[in-house]
């Protein structure tokens, strides 16, 4: 199978409606991505096969949580993951992607304005300062990769309103993180951790997605500076 195929087979198993249009920016972005990662460190991935498997097909799980007319904040999104391929899949759904490398930011720059991205804008900043003025301005957010889920909680979940929800992508053998992350849950009003695993279609790899409800408001104090939250987490 080609790229192609794998992406659109890979997203009918995942259940999800998807349009012409929306598999020729998925195809455009991984071209994109690769032309790009020859000059700057974007992804570990090389091969267009697994861009669709590894990045496209794992991102694209989050979407049906996704729903239309809500706000989405992607925290350290790096290249783009899991932000640009959900803004891809979720027209009438409005990202904010962060990172804190301005490279990076540059060149999602560059990328949402090639494939036309209305609904997706990139932001150049640190979350935790990013916080400052974005308390609880967020439907959802979500993290892939970025960091453990004490640290990311703290960086993430102020910026969500209460009734929102956060979505942390893990590895499937994530229970002894979240487990640790406990107390950092409920001292930021989400004290209820869900866990839904899942297999990325073609890719053959398990994962596991974190929800977290927010129940409460994040009290002010958080989150601390970086350092401190590093530090000593929560
Ligand atoms: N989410 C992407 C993915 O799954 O491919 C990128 C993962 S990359 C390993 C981690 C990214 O998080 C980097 O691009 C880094 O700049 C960003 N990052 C780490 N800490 C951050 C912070 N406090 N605020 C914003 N971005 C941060």
């Amino acid at each position: 199978m080609n790229e192609r195929m794998l992406l659109e087979d890979g997203l009918k198993q995942l259940s999800l409606s998807f349009s012409p249009q929306s598999v020729e920016k998925l195809l455009r972005f991984s071209d994109l991505l690769l032309e790009k990662n020859r000059v700057m460190n974007l992804t570990a991935v090389t091969d267009p096969t697994e861009v669709v498997t590894r990045h496209f097909l794992d991102c694209a799980v989050l979407a049906p949580h996704l729903p239309a007319g809500q706000t989405v904040l992607d925290v350290g999104t790096g290249a783009g993951f899991p932000g640009v391929p959900l803004a891809i899949l979720c027209p009438d759904t409005v990202f904010t992607l962060l990172d804190a490398q301005r490279k990076r930011v540059d060149f999602l720059q560059e990328t949402i304005s090639a494939l036309g991205l209305s609904n997706c804008t990139a932001v150049h900043a640190r979350a935790e300062e990013f916080a400052k003025a974005h308390r609880a301005a967020f439907d959802v957010a979500v993290s892939r990769a970025v960091a453990e889920l004490r640290v990311l909680c703290e960086l993430t979940l102020p910026m969500v309103r209460v009734g929102g929800a956060f979505y942390a992508m893990k590895a499937a053998d994530c229970m002894d993180e979240v487990g640790s992350a406990a107390h950092a849950f409920a001292v930021l009003g989400a004290p209820a951790a869900e866990l839904l695993h899942y297999t990325v279609p073609h890719a053959g790899v398990e994962r596991t997605m974190v929800r977290l409800q927010k129940l409460e408001d994040t009290p002010d104090r958080y989150p601390r500076r970086f350092k401190k939250i590093q530090t000593d987490p929560l």
